[in-house]
């Protein structure tokens, strides 16, 4: 049996993408293994958004070379934004060792390079069984992803990218660079790979784009995101949809209609701030004032009813004065929303940001994403303890250290225990009886 290992850092859209060459490898005969050293095919998918993600990439690439070098029929692959979607040429010549260099999202080299080596040869009387399974399956159109047998009826939550790459230059982004610019896949291929997921015993689906509400717009005037949401809402077994990340500028009034009026969409909202400062988000190019996104956060939280929002923040970029820091300070403080994930400027390679001096100490940088993070932890566990008392929905993921583990519609974390019954994949409904800033715990109540 021909074995592969991939190894993938960095966001949800890699994980994504990390899948997809699974499902691609898993249709040629080969199957997962978490040992690296006695798998044919090694995949590093990679993340070049901040530089400790990038010098993790390459200390993982060297620390393969020593094997590739004693194997050389082993395959190995580079993937990611590291590769971009740029000529590979100049990291063919400093990784001489590495066979094949893949863009982000996009497999088929490999594939082309398994199938051109491995002919028929590769193929067991397993992987008969295996392609017979997957022939039928395409006879339902059902079939565009088949996931790992590892993983077939045990993963819960899956990912899936609608759209490719990003239009905008936010001034400290790398991510246009590397990821090109947008592609929206049709919805006949996005939904075939819901309901193949589906099949396979997935209940939640997470649909993903840099920016995810510009679903679409690279295409005409239609489809958008809501006419995806709609065209997913009625596979039967799904049980959630979640999308992210969300932009200010394309939030619109009929995603969130959207949002309220589809009962398997989530009111959960990934929707990035970045500062709360004017002059710095103008020099961030992200084109929205503070204002708008007050404006945004009242609107959505009017029309969606118990959503929880989640934004991005970004400290330390250059010439962040400690008043445009503060403003970002007082914004969440003003907003409590549910999660802000905070970022330490680092420079990237292209980006008008790189040009600028990185002026602030690392330790002044780290001062001030701890304040953020000490602020968000505080605003949290003060809406986490209003759920006390209260009864949620869960999705129930998985079992961790004897409790089971899953998160309500608004994207809470939960834990509660039961001994008795299988939970896994399905929705309990959970008495909360103790909150904090991350997760809640409860009693799972009778159906
Ligand atoms: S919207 Fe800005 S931050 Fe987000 S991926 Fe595009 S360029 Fe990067």
């Amino acid at each position: 049996m021909m074995k592969y290992h991939i190894w993938t850092e960095g966001c949800q859209m890699n994980v994504a993408d990390s899948q997809r060459v699974a499902s691609e490898l898993e249709k040629l005969g080969y199957r997962a293994t978490r040992d690296a050293e006695s798998a044919d095919v090694i995949v590093l998918n990679t993340c070049v958004v901040r530089q400790s993600a990038e010098d993790k990439a390459y200390a993982r690439l060297m620390s393969l070379k020593p094997l590739k070098a004693a194997r050389p029929d082993l395959v190995l692959g580079l993937m990611g934004c590291l590769v971009g979607v740029r000529d590979a040429s100049p990291l063919q010549k400093r990784f001489p060792f590495v066979d094949v260099f893949l863009p982000p999202s996009d497999p088929s080299k490999l594939v082309e390079l398994l199938r051109a080596r491995d002919g028929h040869a590769a193929r067991g009387e397993d992987f008969e069984i295996e392609q017979h399974e997957i022939e039928t399956r395409y006879e339902l159109q059902d079939a565009d992803l088949v996931l790992p047998v590892h993983e077939r009826g045990n993963l819960v939550s899956a990912h899936v990218p609608i759209i490719y790459g990003c239009n905008h230059i936010c001034t400290f982004c790398i991510i246009p660079y590397r990821r090109g610019r947008e592609r929206s896949r049709s919805i006949g291929e996005i939904a075939a790979e819901a309901r193949a997921l589906v099949k396979q015993g997935v209940k939640e689906i997470t649909l993903l784009g840099q920016i995810v509400d510009r679903y679409g717009y690279d295409v005409g005037d239609d489809p958008r995101l809501p006419d995806l949401l709609r065209a997913i809402h009625d596979i039967e077994g799904l049980e959630r949809i979640r999308f992210l990340t969300s932009h200010p500028l394309y939030l619109t009034d009929e995603l969130l209609d959207a949002i309220a009026g589809l009962p398997k969409v989530c009111e959960h909202i990934e929707v990035p701030v970045q500062a709360g400062d004017d002059a710095m988000l103008a020099k961030m190019k992200r084109g929205y004032t503070v204002d708008n996104y007050r404006a945004l956060s009242a609107k959505i939280r009017a029309r969606v009813p118990n959503v929880s929002i989640a934004t991005d923040i970004i400290v330390g970029m250059p010439g962040e004065t400690e008043a445009q820091f503060l403003g970002t300070y007082h914004l969440l403080k003003e907003l409590e929303l549910d999660v802000a994930h905070v970022a330490m400027f680092s420079p990237r390679p292209n980006t008008v940001a790189a040009r600028w001096d990185d002026d602030m100490p690392p330790d002044e940088k780290e001062r001030r994403r701890k304040a953020i993070e000490d602020l968000q932890a505080d605003i949290v566990a003060t809406i986490n303890a209003k759920f006390l008392g209260q009864t949620v929905e869960v999705l129930v993921e998985e079992k961790a250290k004897n409790r089971w583990k899953g998160r309500t519609r608004n994207n809470k974390l939960v834990f509660f225990e039961d001994a008795a019954r299988e939970w896994k994949g399905k929705l309990a409904h959970v008495k909360i009886e103790w909150t904090g800033p991350w997760s809640m715990i409860g009693t799972v109540m009778p159906e």
